[in-house]
């Protein structure tokens, strides 16, 4: 059989500074027979003349106890002696003298089964035959499609169910727009309960729309199970009342363990209900902020793995979820990730905060991409620049991105090139990954694909995440909490202690005699050992506060 080039994987690579080691990806088969598979893959562009090598390591799939390692300078690779019609994986990095990069996702080859290179006669004309039996069928459909469109033009108000089907087939989720009447595009999505199966117990938070009870569903020949129940209240506006189906519809068209369930919705009766699967630790930033420093690296990876998997479904679905950020997603007993708030709800109304100001409309400014924010340009791709600082929020347990910045300046220094520094003790293999989200050309940000890949191989080979990464101030912002401009702005060092996220050392301070603001300016590295603070990325954040209250 022809070599014919089969491309596997979305055209994306990853360029994070000089030098550094980049994500090889785009990879082609450019050959193959019953006993080998050639391979190459997207060079990246060198922004200096360093040499680049490649590490690619392959296995049967199944096996991968039993890999091979081959190294190259050229970005191809061609595997020999292999078994036919089998399998294999194969992972390529990049190699410069900064050091190997990440290894790629997971890219899956096949040999060609023994007897496919000498085709018969007759298969050849049965394939030639075949191939003309698809594109006549092809065309057909074409011609018959083109026509139902000009009969649908020529008949305005055509409508079958209140939205274009025609849009279902090339469109995997179905938004409201196309329906004149909402509560009509619901009900094809979405189950209405019967209001006497759902028992409202407790109020749990308080929603875009409405009070969120904690509760539970009986349905009728099932299990109760526990449910969060979100309401609509009754003095709720248009665009809310929009906004809340909205939800409902969106969420009911998805099925992916990492996207919050919908049970069902109550729309007939008053108060209107979204109905879900109950997520016990709550909002995720609430969730780290109470549990600080109690999880280790390779859970907070595990995190950020399923809300990458949940993202993976999402764009796959073309849904762009623009609101991205720890306080969206929901938390299991298990620690289990997922997507929620869907419909854009908090962007539209009720940010006491602040979060969604900016001048042409509400914008998350701090989780959102700069195309995003200056042209409105929303994509999978600004979705991973969210990503990317949902990273930095569940590496730092739940710190505000940005700090006390405005949201102006957060805008200028993103303009200017600078980027979130690494929250204390980062990996500093997730904190490039974080960066490569930030890419300024978003084109160069890696897919959703790719860094629950990534991530994922962390997962299997934690010793990836033990070096941490240092503040470089060249690229980085300085935090107010790594700057004090005017003076000292605490009163107190419980105060100073806790604004820094280092609050688990107040009584080391008492206990060392330091009680006033001023006593603790001429502290050293030494000093904080002395007084128990034994790990350096703690005395690094203390000590750079101090700094910013003498500079
Ligand atoms: P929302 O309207 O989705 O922003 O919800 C407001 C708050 O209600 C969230 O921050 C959570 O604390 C809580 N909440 C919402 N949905 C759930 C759920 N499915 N399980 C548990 N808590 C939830």
């Amino acid at each position: 059989m022809g070599p014919a080039p089969q491309r596997t994987a979305p055209a994306v690579w990853v360029a994070v500074g000089h030098a550094a080691p980049v994500t090889v990806s785009q990879f082609i088969l450019t050959q193959r027979d019953d006993s080998s598979l050639s391979v190459s893959w997207l060079a990246p562009r060198q922004r200096s003349r360093t040499s680049v090598e490649y590490e690619v390591m392959f296995f049967e799939k199944g096996e991968e106890a039993r890999y091979t390692v081959k190294h190259l300078l050229e970005p191809n690779v061609t595997l020999r002696d292999l078994q036919p019609d089998t399998a294999y994986l194969l992972r390529v990095r990049s190699i410069t003298p900064l050091g190997p990069g990440p290894y790629s996702p997971e890219q899956e080859f096949r040999t060609l089964p023994p007897d496919t290179g000498a085709l018969s006669g007759g298969v050849i004309v049965s394939i030639i035959f075949g191939v003309l039996l698809f594109i006549g069928l092809l065309l057909g459909l074409l011609i018959f499609r083109r026509k139902q469109a000009h009969r649908r033009q020529a008949r305005p108000d055509y409508n079958t169910s209140g939205f274009d089907r025609e849009k279902v087939w090339l469109k995997p989720y179905v938004d409201l727009q196309p329906y004149d009447d909402p509560s009509r595009g619901v009900l094809e999505f979405t189950k209405e309960l019967d209001v006497s199966c759902v028992t409202m117990e407790n109020v749990i938070g308080e929603g875009e729309f409405g009070e969120v009870y904690r509760g539970s569903l009986r349905l009728p020949g099932k299990e109760c199970i526990v449910v969060a129940i979100k309401t609509l209240k009754s003095t709720y506006s248009d665009s809310q009342w929009w906004n809340f189906l909205r939800e409902a519809t969106i969420m009911g068209q998805f099925n992916h363990p990492n996207i919050v369930r919908l049970e069902g919705v109550v729309t007939k009766r008053r108060p209107m209900m979204i109905i879900t699967e109950y997520m016990e630790n709550g909002a995720l930033d609430t969730f780290l902020r109470e549990n600080e420093a109690k999880f280790s690296p390779v859970q907070l990876v595990s995190m950020l793995q399923g809300i990458a998997s949940g993202m993976t479904y999402l764009s796959e679905h073309n849904y762009v979820h623009r609101d991205l950020a720890a306080r969206n997603i929901l938390v299991t007993h298990s620690l289990q990730c997922k997507v929620s708030d869907f419909g854009l709800s908090r962007i539209l109304e009720n940010d006491a905060e602040g979060t969604y100001e900016t001048k042409g409309g509400k914008i998350p400014i701090r989780w959102t991409a700069p195309e995003a924010i200056a042209h409105r340009i929303f994509t999978s791709a600004s979705d991973v620049w969210s990503f990317g600082i949902v990273m930095w929020e569940v590496l730092s347990f739940g710190d505000k991105p940005y700090g006390n910045m405005t949201n102006q300046e957060v805008m200028k220094s993103l303009e200017d090139g600078y980027r979130l520094p690494p929250p204390v003790d980062c990996p500093s293999i997730l904190y490039e990954l974080m960066k490569s989200c930030w890419s300024h050309d978003r084109i160069r940000r890696p897919h959703f694909q790719e860094i629950r890949a990534q991530l994922q191989h962390f997962i299997s080979s934690p010793q990836l995440l033990r070096p941490v990464a240092d503040f470089d101030p060249r690229v980085t912002l300085r935090l107010p909490s790594c700057s004090g401009s005017d003076g000292i702005p605490y009163r107190s060092i419980p105060e100073w202690l806790e604004s820094i996220r280092m609050k688990r050392y107040i009584s080391n301070f008492r206990t060392a005699g330091l009680d006033t603001m001023e006593s603790i300016l001429e502290l050293t590295a030494e000093d904080l050992k002395q007084m128990g603070v034994s790990l350096p990325g703690h005395q690094k954040r203390i000590l750079c506060s101090i700094q910013g209250f003498k500079e």
